[in-house]
């Protein structure tokens, strides 16, 4: 048995390996430009960074990288060596400060919606001191952030560094006014509940659209799916069980407090939620997570598949997105107390959360938007792509009460008792859970569950940070003017959840009257990412952004054109890759089956000629009627891609993405598996659902 204290962080420059390695004084004024948010010291960098070459060697490391994350969604990495040559010719190991802080990747072939005109190719990456370095594979992996010349942010972090940075500054006015002045630092806390299906590694590989988009774009549904529940939380198998456990240590060498690991609702899927930590550090890991996971998954004959919508009747994957505030004196605004009613504090930032996601639905929206999850949201299995509030019954009436101007008087936690002595009783959570809503408070959080599997959880968090921030501001702003806090405080708190009591909704979110309701409440409900993603440059919110300093209108527009373009991509590449699959492997395989059942015919029609034949004969002709719909339809899919692919406005590109190509693709699938449920199993050329499901 390995011991979890002697492995975990045990690749990772962290503080007690960074007081260890450096010397006393350049540790402290390290430690305090991380603590305190300045930069760093030029001067020191050098001893810096020799110390953690010197370390990363003992570690293995031959290289180092400036690790950083563009708008892909995955990290990126170029490697250097450190050796470099003397002037006698001779090899040494270097490592200087320079290198340390600033990268010059040629980052040409990132997205940058433009931000980078071709003259000036180069982005620059500059070093994160507030997320620790790391040795993985051999490399020294320096966290960086990612940006263009001119400074705009070409990645995740660093608008999601100056969103954490924004809603600080609002926060702090907020703490300020409650008297509590020793606060420095309010930082939001973010636990992202990561979900995945492993599938076999050989049947993987036989499949091209699992291969190349990460998802089935055919394929019937097995005779039993997840109805019967039994996957849930069900017992690990073993080759699974071997898998996580391999996972668990890498992830904690590296760091990362991955907590719990369990089955989830499908078959062969699976979730893994870390203890919660600052939401840089959070991402980080969450973009090591998944990487880790990928990686290891190879290595027991698996493949980890992180998309959100892998297989067609079975439940897809998300990411619940646990997002708290917290000052650094550890006192979590969100967390009720024993008294909620009288705790001001929690009921001024609970109106903050409250009024941002009513007023800026559509930016939580966008910021969960992909090809992938415009198959999951809204699917009666995943949260409806409205955005809502839960608060559960208690936190509701207290509402209630205090839009009534009226006492309220608080439910502790119940005790609840088994109906057995040998069972002690058990405190009972009074946040009741509901799994359909896409915002909900659970008990001192509040958990964003619409979140794709496969997405950084960046951009979710700096939506959330920024509109949080913006409602703060707004309330601070009023509040510092008051003459009667005490008074104006609450009236506040008052105005505000009336105002914005529409967004607040306990009921069941994939009902079809929640959809009508919500209509009459007027919220907004963006059923995809061609729709969604023209609000991101509304003028308000470019205004919000620049308003808070998280990002400029050439950014946000940059922004928008990659997130257009990637979904753009993904629906191209899934549509050739279905035209493929159908033309050269489909259709083929059913005009082999009719010709065997033709054969049949024929040969049974030579022991007799008045033999039966029925089934043969009506099956050869039901699949030849089936394989001529597909030959038509893939001509048609080919002119629906052709003219989205030439589309100028990206925006319309999007459109006829989704309107034209994803239809007749919709279309195409149906047939193919009604043709595959009929076809012997031999004969189809794809390893089917229930092998992929069920076999490992
Ligand atoms: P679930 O039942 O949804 O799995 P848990 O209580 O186990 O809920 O927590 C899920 C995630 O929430 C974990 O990653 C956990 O670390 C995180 N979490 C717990 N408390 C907080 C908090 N105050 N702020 C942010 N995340 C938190
Ligand atoms: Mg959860």
């Amino acid at each position: 048995m390995t011991d979890i204290k002697d492995i975990f962080g045990s690749f990772v420059f962290d503080d007690e390996t960074m007081k260890a390695k450096l010397p006393d004084g350049i540790y402290r004024t390290l430690k305090e430009a991380i603590d305190e948010r300045k930069g760093i010291d030029s001067s020191i960098a050098d001893t810096v960074a020799e110390a953690m070459k010197n370390w990363a060697i003992e570690k293995g490391a031959t290289h180092y990288t400036h690790w950083f994350q563009p708008m892909t969604d995955i990290t990126a990495e170029k490697h250097d060596s450190f050796i470099s040559a003397t002037k006698d010719g001779k090899a040494i190991l270097e490592f200087s400060g320079k290198e340390l802080i600033k990268g010059e990747p040629d980052a040409s072939s990132f997205p940058s919606g433009g931000l980078r005109a071709t003259f000036e190719a180069r982005g620059y990456t500059a070093w994160d001191p507030s997320s620790y370095a790391f040795v993985k594979d051999g490399t020294l992996c320096i966290p960086t952030a990612f940006c263009s010349y001119g400074g705009e942010a070409l990645d995740q972090k660093t608008p999601l560094l100056r969103s954490m940075d924004a809603i600080n500054r609002q926060a702090l006015r907020i703490v300020k006014l409650f008297g509590m002045n020793d606060v420095k630092r309010v930082n939001t806390m973010v636990g992202a509940e990561q979900e995945y299906f492993l599938v076999d590694k050989e049947l993987f590989d036989k499949r091209p659209d699992l291969v190349f988009c990460g998802r089935t774009l055919i394929g019937a549904k097995p005779p039993k799916g997840q109805e019967m529940d039994d996957h849930y939380f069900g017992v690990i198998k073993p080759r699974v069980a071997d898998f996580m456990r391999d996972l668990d240590k890498k992830l904690w060498e590296l760091g990362v407090m991955a907590k719990t690991e369990h089955n989830e609702a499908a078959p062969a899927q699976y979730e893994l939620a870390p203890v919660f930590s600052n939401t840089n550090i959070a991402a980080d890991h969450n973009q090591l997570t998944m990487e880790i996971m990928k990686k290891t998954a190879e290595e027991h004959g698996l493949v980890c598949i992180l998309h959100e919508k892998p297989f067609d009747g079975v439940n897809g994957s998300g990411k619940h997105n646990n997002w708290s505030l917290c000052t650094d004196t550890g006192i979590n605004l969100l967390k009720p107390g024993k008294n909620a009613s009288s705790n001001t504090l929690f009921l001024l930032t609970l109106s903050a959360v409250i009024k941002a996601v009513d007023e800026h639905q559509d930016l939580l929206r966008i910021s969960v938007a992909s090809a992938g999850n415009d198959l999951r949201l809204g699917a009666a299995e995943a949260p409806p792509a409205i955005i809502s509030i839960y608060l559960g019954d208690e936190l509701d009436s207290l509402l209630d009460s205090t839009i009534k101007g009226e006492r309220h008087n608080d439910v502790n936690k119940t005790n609840m008792t088994v109906g057995t002595d040998i069972i002690p009783a058990i405190r009972k959570d009074n946040t009741d859970r509901n799994r359909t809503s896409p915002f909900a408070f659970t008990g001192n959080k509040f958990e964003f569950r619409m979140l794709g599997s496969a997405a950084s959880i960046s951009d979710a968090n700096i939506m959330i940070n920024t509109v949080v921030a913006d409602a703060l501001k707004e309330f601070a702003d009023r509040l510092e003017q008051s003459a009667d806090f005490e008074r104006d405080v609450k009236a506040l708190i008052r105005e505000t959840v009336t105002k914005h009591k529409r967004i607040i909704f306990n009921g069941d979110g994939y009902s079809e009257d929640w959809k009508t309701e919500a209509k009459k409440r007027g919220l907004l409900n963006l059923q995809n990412t061609a729709e969604a993603l023209p609000y991101l440059t509304k003028r308000e919110n470019i205004e919000l952004f620049e308003r808070h300093g998280v990002l400029g209108e050439t950014e946000l527009r940059c922004r928008e054109e990659i997130r257009l373009e990637n979904y753009c991509k993904a629906v191209n590449v899934e549509a050739n890759t279905l035209l493929q699959m159908i033309n050269r492997e489909v259709i083929p395989a059913i005009s082999t089956y009719i010709s065997f059942l033709c054969d049949c015919i024929n040969k049974k029609r030579a022991i007799d000629k008045e033999i039966d034949c029925t089934v043969e004969t009506e099956l050869a002709k039901e699949l030849s009627g089936e394989n001529t719909r597909l030959f038509e339809l893939s001509d048609t899919l080919k002119a629906a891609v052709t003219l989205a692919a030439k589309t100028a406005d990206i925006k319309e590109a999007a459109r006829n993405y989704h309107d034209k190509v994803l239809s007749v693709m919709q279309e195409i699938r149906s047939i193919a598996d009604s043709a595959e449920s009929r076809t012997k199993r031999e004969a189809w050329p794809y390893p089917t659902y229930d092998k992929l499901l069920f076999k490992i």
